[in-house]
């Protein structure tokens, strides 16, 4: 054994010179081996890589028995190399054979050796295999020695990742990066989506990992630190961001990490020690991926989530390349932590089959904005990001909440089949496009759809709706940056008026708070009920610039023609009269400058908060048209969070409770002559729609992708029979399982719900 352990520069250049070399895959890897074991001065070097069944097989040694590479193994949590796998730690023993999970492997012969250093083979936060270097004395290896091992590591991660190790096992191992693997998360958008991982996130690909002037890596290091510096003060600087808030509290912290010493130091050495700039920043980022697989405190993930969002952005610096030129497939399936509702919108909707998400809730925006998509979603789909490689095969079961990373070819041809019966489904709600929802009986229901942006639009034509039963206007606030400016908010009404062509539009005025988030409100404050707190037409009567500024802009939009304007949340008869008084300002506003004004306006309210309920006599008269809200609503009356999945099954909406309360609204509306409609959730769910015919509601809003099935089971169904039945069903008996009873009903008339 030659004495010249010269430190981590040597073995990366002449790791270098090695990968530059026309060699067999296994030939490198013997050599690579080889190289380490010399530059390090021990007698072993053994390369142990995972495989997809969890056992790790020894690929490559130096120093232990040559035939029992592909044939010794482990299984992880198993002896030392199998622990290091485990728990992605590093492991620095002078006598390995007394630490309590050392076990030995006799066909190596590594019994005569006493110390051991193991290092994960670590990429993007997942372990790829274990680096082990041994020696007969008993010593502990220096924290150099330590450094060169992990660099040597990534360079390995790199051909594991590129596929080079692929076939040197048997015939018929697959590699773990290979495994197929399923995550179970939360259900956000119903579909099922086939295609292929685009990371949101790209995954920057360095190739470049050894330096030949460090002084050079050094100043292009430096040079991208102080332009990542420069671009987070110009982000916080900016007008839209708002005081505090979600955008300003992440930037502040980015800035802080920017500046942080031990992070520059590190990346620093790692650069001295012979990487490139954008190796160090890959090397240093591997390092806080694998501490961070031990944090479970929340807030400590969160923030080493924001340094690796950071090196992602210093790396972007160094390296170039964005985004763009992602989407090689026609069938995309995006992988993010998490994602502004903006971001997804810029990409080509026909060509994203799915969206899968790290965090992600049934509120939140870029939830929201994805269901109007008709995009499949997975949240809560833990683990995702770090196990995909951009183009891996991949599915979302948008429906149950499971993705398939990798799918085995029987699933994929399930899912596939699953994929053809929805799209047949589909022609046949086509085919029904231009007919109406009319019972067999004869009985009318008018079926209108929820919108928010103007890609929503496009579904009114292809779905057949009446109209629009509820347009929800914050969307447009949610997926902006800013308070879009009332010439924005004009536009987009024009659009969305134009688009519908004669048909009718209920334009929902603002409502924010409760869970719709601004993270560019100045001042919101912090409330305990937030759904229950300052939000909806509470927020715009306080806030009345907010709310003249709206119904000008409906106003001037709508010009000779209807224009319905419905107001969300309303609790109190004196909501509406100051609501009217507003408008009623901005239309003489209006004319007193010569503007057109349109031709009829008609003001409504929505009914999801109970105390409307012993208001009606009051309300007639003074509102054209009601629309129950039935998530709030529900929410209400049960007292029920709408967005806590610790709650939200609990109860059900087709109780007799539930649906007497909403009978007892449609009686009150037909005594009073009031138009009445329903925009909730309930409405998209044929069994619930068929509900909601039963106790007499004609006219139902829902997503537009709802409205397919909804009218397949009107078509089917003897309404009035239904009707009596279900009456009945609900007044004669408290123990009456409304569901099971619909159920039934569905399958002995032969209704395909
Ligand atoms: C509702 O509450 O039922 C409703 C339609 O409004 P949103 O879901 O936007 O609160
Ligand atoms: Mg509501």
């Amino acid at each position: 054994m030659t004495d010249f352990a010269v430190g981590p520069r040597v073995l990366l250049r002449r790791l270098r010179e090695l990968m530059a070399e026309p060699l067999e895959a296994q030939t490198r890897l013997d050599r690579i081996v080889a190289e380490i074991a010399r530059n390090m001065v021990a007698e072993v070097c053994s390369l142990y890589v995972l495989r997809a069944d969890e056992v790790l097989e020894l690929y490559a040694t130096e120093g232990l028995n040559p035939s029992a590479v592909h044939l010794a193994s482990l299984r992880v949590g198993q002896g030392l190399v199998g622990t290091i796998a485990a728990s992605a730690r590093t492991l620095n023993l002078p006598e390995a054979e007394k630490h309590p999970a050392f076990r030995y492997l006799p066909e190596t012969g590594e019994e005569a050796f006493s110390s051991f250093l193991g290092v994960p083979v670590l990429r993007a936060g997942r372990t790829l295999g274990v680096l082990t270097v041994q020696n007969k004395t008993k010593r502990v290896y220096r924290e150099e020695e330590l450094e060169a091992m992990q660099t040597v590591s990534m360079v390995l991660a790199e051909m594991m990742a590129s596929g080079d190790l692929a076939n040197l096992s048997r015939a018929g191992i697959e590699l773990d990066m290979r495994r197929p693997i399923t995550f179970e998360g939360a259900a956000i958008s119903d579909g099922v989506g086939l295609g292929y991982v685009v990371l949101h996130e790209p995954r920057i690909v360095v190739t470049n990992l050894f330096a030949e002037d460090v002084d050079l890596e050094s100043a292009r290091l430096h040079d991208a630190l102080g332009h990542l510096r420069i671009s987070i003060d110009d982000m916080l600087n900016r007008d839209e961001i708002a005081a505090d808030g979600e955008h300003r509290a992440v930037l502040e912290a980015y800035r802080m990490f920017a500046h942080d010493t031990g992070w520059v130091r590190r990346l620093e050495e790692a650069v001295q020690n012979g990487l490139t700039a954008e190796g160090a920043v890959e090397k240093v980022q591997n390092d806080t991926r694998a501490r961070m697989i031990h944090v479970a405190d929340p807030y400590i993930r969160e923030r080493m989530n924001d340094f690796d969002d950071l090196a992602n952005r210093l790396l972007r610096q160094l390296v170039g390349g964005g985004r763009d030129a992602l989407l090689v497939a026609d069938d995309n399936v995006i992988v993010a932590r998490t994602m502004g509702a903006a971001e997804l919108l810029d990409y080509p909707r026909d060509r994203i089959r799915g969206l899968v998400l790290e965090d992600g809730a049934i509120t939140s925006h870029i939830s929201i904005v994805a269901r109007a998509m008709g995009i499949p979603v997975t949240g809560q789909t833990r683990g995702v990001v770090s196990m995909s490689e951009n183009g891996d095969a991949i599915i979302v079961d948008g429906d149950e909440g499971r993705v398939h990373l990798r799918p085995p070819a029987d699933l994929e041809t399930l899912y596939a089949e699953k994929v053809r019966f929805r799209a047949k489904r589909q022609e046949l709600y086509q085919a029904l496009r231009d007919k109406p929802a009319r019972t067999r009986d004869g009985i009318d229901v008018r079926l209108m759809m929820n919108a928010g942006l103007v890609v929503d639009m496009s579904q009114m034509e292809a779905s057949g709706a009446d109209g629009i039963g509820l347009f929800r206007t914050e969307l447009q606030f949610m997926v902006a940056s800013t308070f879009p400016r009332a010439d924005r908010q004009e536009e987009l009404y024009r659009e969305v008026i134009e688009k519908a062509d004669g048909k009718p539009i209920l334009f929902r005025t603002l409502d924010i708070g409760g869970d719709k988030v601004l993270p560019y409100f100045r001042n919101a404050p912090h409330e305990e009920n937030p759904a229950m707190g300052w939000r909806a037409i509470r927020l715009t009567l306080d806030r009345q610039g907010l709310f003249r500024t709206q119904i000008r802009a409906l106003l001037r939009a709508a010009r000779g023609q209807k224009l319905s304007i419905m107001l969300p949340m309303v609790t109190e008869i004196t909501e509406i009269e100051q609501a009217r008084d507003l408008i009623e300002r901005e239309e003489s506003y209006l004319k007193r400058h010569g503007y057109d004004l349109p031709s009829e306006i008609r003001i409504g309210v929505m009914l999801e908060v109970p105390s409307l309920i012993w208001q009606m006599d009051r309300l007639s008269g003074l509102v054209d048209f009601i629309s129950v809200g039935s998530n709030d609503l529900f929410q209400f009356i049960m007292a029920t969070d709408r967005g806590n999945p610790m709650v939200g099954n609990r109860f059900d909406s087709l109780s007799c409770t539930f649906l007497r309360a909403l009978r007892h609204i449609v009686r009150d509306c037909e005594r009073l002559s009031i138009p009445l409609s329903l925009c909730g959730e309930m409405a998209s769910r044929p069994i619930m729609a068929l509900a909601l015919a039963g106790i007499g509601f004609r006219t139902l809003s829902m997503s537009a992708a709802s409205i397919g099935p909804v009218k397949a089971a009107f078509r089917d169904v003897e309404l009035k029979d239904l009707s009596d039945k279900l009456n009945a069903a609900i007044d004669h008996s408290d123990k009456q399982d409304i569901r099971a009873f619909l159920a039934d009903y569905a399958e002995t008339n032969g209704l395909t719900l």
